[in-house]
């Protein structure tokens, strides 16, 4: 074997200490990460119990959250609360906020320990995810729903899918991605080698997360801490009692302290000092589009000041559509619609809001939505497991789905068909309203609501190309969207003509349930910019490829032969 083959190696495992753990790895985890199995919570069972017994202890409780700069723990006297939607008089985080000084010192502190973070082996990073995963599937799993469902209005089921589910498969997936990743490598020719270093950004990644997914908290902040980043989490306003424990949950696992600050904060304070720092390495946001695009500006207006171009990620809303064709089956539909306008109160940013239905059948379908819409119960989900959803996550929240709802009382082009009523007195109830409108461009089926509205357009049955193109241009948004029809051609034409209104596009499904490694998730226009968290690209954002070609042969010459 000639010599340059020697050094390769030589090289690879000086590049990549991590050399032989790689391979054990490969053997025993990374290939084995599966999605975690959702639990049921039947009557009887050990995790209703468990779960039972998190929210007996959290009971009338306010736990005390400070914010995490440099590894201590900082209590500042800018003193805010977190109360529950479903009882607001029961104050579940007492929490402080971290204004512009402490935000810089939090900066500081992260740029300190980044290139050691950075340089240590991609496995003992991935280590942490593994176990911080196998932490909140087994012995935190509880509080963590728990959590999830008193500080952000959760049935079990709902903080199920998010808090334990979701987020462990970020963990493991993320772990599993980036492992796998190290193999990505370019050729090498005789007679040098190629190497490529996947290194985290250079300076500090800012993750701003919103209050409607545990697991988003955890990924926004995690998945560039795993690729080496250090990391600033601004946690929600309304979600700091999960987000907290999620934190801690990493720590526990090993996260050494100063890679990510723990710094609840006011949204624009925030934001005004990350993107004044020329160490902005990257923003990962989940939100709103009106503060992404707030932070992309603030950023353009910042370009010069930066030593390097930061990576804008951001995961915004949505107008979600329901396209039911003639060949539907109802059942399929009607279900699936209940499912997706009215889980976690439509505030999932795929929950779907604006459905089309042909006049052929609309009678039976309003027959059967009504009849199902009956029996939906709103209330404490904590008290009551039989609660299908719960109020919304706080009274800005409320009032602006009220005036929505009072919207809808007074336009002439809509009618309220079930629900409409609110209620504040004890929690932000408000019920699930299906409303129908005689206008498709209405703005009720434009603009993201973010509550359980349900707007409906009956469309003439042999319309329904006009209606697919009427989809594809009535909202900004491109987040997600289903079609329900039997027939094939159909399905394929709907697939051809709404290409780009979807990020994630369901047939004969609801649009809502993306699960982590099978349905990344996204989607583009006011959206966002669709990097998919849950599937395997989402990582390259958080890495800035280097690469190093090493020559073993000594370069004894410098004309070409041409010249001779
Ligand atoms: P939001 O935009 O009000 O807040 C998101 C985060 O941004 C919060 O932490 C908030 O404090 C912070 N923030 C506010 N102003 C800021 C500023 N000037 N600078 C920096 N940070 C600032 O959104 P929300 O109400 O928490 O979440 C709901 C929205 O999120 C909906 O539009 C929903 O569709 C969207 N969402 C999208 C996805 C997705 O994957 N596409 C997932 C979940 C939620």
């Amino acid at each position: 074997m000639c010599s340059w083959h020697t050094k390769t190696n030589v090289l690879r495992s000086l590049l990549s200490p991590f050399h032989f753990f790689r391979l054990r790895w490969h053997h025993c985890s990374a290939a084995d990460v599966k999605n975690e199995p959702i639990l049921e919570f039947k009557h009887g069972s050990p995790e209703r119990e468990a779960l039972q017994k998190a929210l007996h202890d959290l009971k009338d409780k306010t736990e005390e959250i400070p914010c995490i700069v440099g590894g201590e723990e900082v209590w500042t006297k800018d003193v805010r609360y977190q109360p529950s939607p479903f009882k607001h008089s029961h104050k579940v985080a007492k929490y402080c906020y971290a204004d512009k000084g402490l935000l810089n010192k939090a900066i500081d502190a992260s740029l300190s320990v980044r290139r050691d973070w950075d340089l240590k082996p991609v496995e003992d990073r991935a280590q942490i995810f593994f176990k911080a995963a196998d932490i909140l599937s087994g012995p935190r799993r509880a509080e963590i729903l728990a959590k999830t469902m008193i500080g952000q209005g959760k049935t079990a089921i709902q903080a199920e899918i998010d808090a334990a589910a979701e987020l462990i498969d970020f963990f493991r997936f993320n772990a599993k991605y980036a492992l796998e990743l190290q193999h990505v490598q370019p050729i090498s020719v005789p007679i040098s080698t190629n190497t490529m270093v996947y290194r985290g950004l250079e300076g500090f990644v800012a993750a701003v997360s919103p209050f409607n997914f545990t697991a988003i908290g955890g990924n926004l902040a995690g998945a560039p801490a795993l690729m080496g980043n250090v990391v600033l989490w601004k946690p929600s306003d309304t979600a700091m009692l999960s987000s907290y424990a999620v934190y801690k949950v990493l720590l526990e696992a090993g996260l050494p302290p100063n890679i990510i600050q723990f710094v609840p904060a006011d949204g624009p304070v925030f934001g005004d000092t990350v993107t004044s720092s020329e160490h902005l390495g990257g923003i990962n946001f989940t939100g709103s589009v009106l503060t992404f695009r707030h932070l992309w500006k603030q950023v353009a207006g910042n370009l010069e000041r930066y030593r390097t171009f930061p990576r804008l990620a951001g995961e915004c809303g949505g107008k979600n559509f329901h396209f039911v064709h003639k060949s539907a089956d109802v059942e399929s539909a009607v279900n699936g619609t209940i499912r997706s306008a009215f889980e976690y109160g439509g505030q999932k940013c795929s929950a779907c809001s604006r459905l089309y239905v042909p006049d052929s059948l609309w009678p039976q379908v309003k027959a059967r939505l009504l009849e199902e819409h009956s029996k939906i119960k709103v209330g404490n989900p904590a008290d009551d497991f039989s609660t299908f959803f719960s109020a919304v996550i706080d009274e800005k929240a409320f009032r602006r789905i009220q005036s929505w709802i009072k919207h809808a009382e007074t336009s002439p082009n809509l009618s309220i068909l079930a629900g409409g009523k609110c209620d504040n007195k004890v929690g932000y109830f408000v019920e699930p309203s299906i409303i129908e409108t005689k206008d498709p461009l209405e703005k009720i089926m434009t603009e993201e609501i973010f509550g359980p509205v349900l707007t409906v357009y009956v469309y003439p049955e042999n319309k329904y190309k006009e209606v697919l193109h009427l989809i594809d241009s009535t909202s900004p948004y491109s987040l997600t969207g289903a079609v329900f029809a039997q027939d094939k051609n159909v399905v394929s034409e709907a697939t051809r003509l709404l290409r780009n209104a979807a990020g994630n596009f369901y047939v004969n499904d609801k649009c809502t349930g993306a699960v982590v490694a099978q349905q990344p998730f996204g989607g583009s226009r006011a959206s966002g910019t669709n990097d998919k968290p849950g599937g395997p690209h989402y990582i390259l954002r958080w890495t800035s490829p280097q690469v190093i070609k090493e020559t073993h042969v000594p370069g004894n010459e410098w004309t070409y032969p041409y010249m001779q």
